[in-house]
């Protein structure tokens, strides 16, 4: 251990990122990224915006950003907070909302970002466990708590809650923060942003990542009501006053105004997750029912481990948790229709 350290940097246990390896003919499908491009539009409002303006900060309340978002899904700009990807929005949500002397509930299979934030943050937390089929069980996030985070569709499993339950618990539990983190609601899941009007507690929380293909522009956002807006802004201006640089903001705006092309794409991807789930049902597999731009599935008598080192052997990257309950499946991240026969021609391959 380096005798510089600070207490906090020798506790911590940092989130590993999936692998971003650079191979020739790689089929990567381990990070849930989007296999087209951004908008043609948002590419070009970042190419506009590398000018002699970099020299200027950007406008650190990102307010025309904010404003296109805010139209865009029917709230004001004050609901409104952006920051740099949906990890920066949740970490400093965690510091300005979540965290209270009773502890935090999330669920025991879940993005598993959460604890790490808890940690860094000083957040204390409990596990809530999933069911046996790895859905979660909203019954079991009505006792006393300090918040409660959920990841709707969730991950690593894909499946997304009814909107019905997801505002049967933000009602009853008025009494507390609650975040939803929607970033896969695109892709089939209902959003809880309807609830926000009624519910001063409610914090949705979105990314640019995935369903608009920006996970390079680090991009995402919070909607709720302004006062819980306002403690997010205070522990950003604690932290770095300007997370989203000027290509960030232009671009992010841009994909905004590009209607069509996210619809078009999104067609794409969920065409493609039911050809994909098709194709591993073939082979045997048993996959959970995504509303996300990936599949979490296993194939009896396989480990998932195996599994994901045979794909490897064959230059396909899935993602694999070593991890108590989940550890006999591997989650999918959707392709382009020639990754999808690659996978499933390896697959075969190995389960024969
Ligand atoms: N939430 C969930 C559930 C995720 O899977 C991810 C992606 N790893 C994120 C948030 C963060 O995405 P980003 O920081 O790219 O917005």
């Amino acid at each position: 251990m380096n005798p510089y350290w600070s207490a906090l940097a020798r506790t911590l246990r940092p989130y590993t990122p999936g692998e971003q390896p650079r191979v020739e003919g790689l089929v990567k499908l381990n990070t849930n990224e989007s296999p087209y491009g951004p908008s043609p539009k948002a590419l070009a409002a970042i190419r506009a915006a590398a000018s002699d303006d970099l020299r200027l900060y950007p406008d650190p309340e990102a307010r025309r950003l904010r404003a296109m978002l805010a139209a865009y899904h029917g709230v004001r700009p004050e609901n409104l907070f952006v920051g740099n990807g949906s990890d920066e929005v949740l970490a400093h949500a965690f510091a300005a909302l979540l965290r209270h002397d009773a502890p935090l509930l999330f669920a025991d299979v879940t993005y598993s970002f959460y604890p790490v934030y808890a940690q860094l943050t000083g957040v204390r937390f409990e596990t809530v466990a999933v069911d046996a089929d790895l859905r979660l069980r909203l019954a079991d996030y009505r006792r006393p708590c300090g918040a409660i985070v959920l990841a709707n569709p969730n991950a690593p499993t894909g499946v997304a809650l009814p909107l019905a339950e997801i505002a049967a618990l933000v009602e009853a539990r008025r009494d507390i923060p609650v975040l939803i983190d929607e970033a896969y609601v695109d892709f089939g899941g209902e959003t809880a942003l309807p609830l926000i009007a009624n519910h001063p507690n409610l914090l949705v929380v979105r990314t640019m990542s995935k369903s608009r293909a920006l996970a390079g522009l680090r991009v995402g956002y919070a909607i709720g009501e302004a006062g819980l807006i306002e403690a997010l802004v205070r522990v950003k201006d604690s932290f770095n006053s300007y997370p989203l640089g000027r290509p960030a903001q232009e671009g992010a705006i841009a994909s905004v105004e590009d209607e069509p092309y996210f619809q078009a794409r999104l067609k794409d991807v969920i065409a493609e997750r039911s050809a994909m789930t098709g194709g591993l049902a073939r082979l045997g597999f048993e996959v959970m029912p995504s509303a996300a731009n990936f599949v979490f599935a296993r194939r009896p008598g396989y480990a998932g481990a195996e599994l994901a080192a045979g794909l490897r052997d064959r230059a396909v990257l899935v993602r694999h948790f070593a991890k108590p309950r989940i550890a006999d499946f591997l989650r999918i991240t959707v392709g382009r229709p020639a990754d999808t026969e690659r996978l499933l021609a390896a697959l075969g391959d190995i389960v024969g």
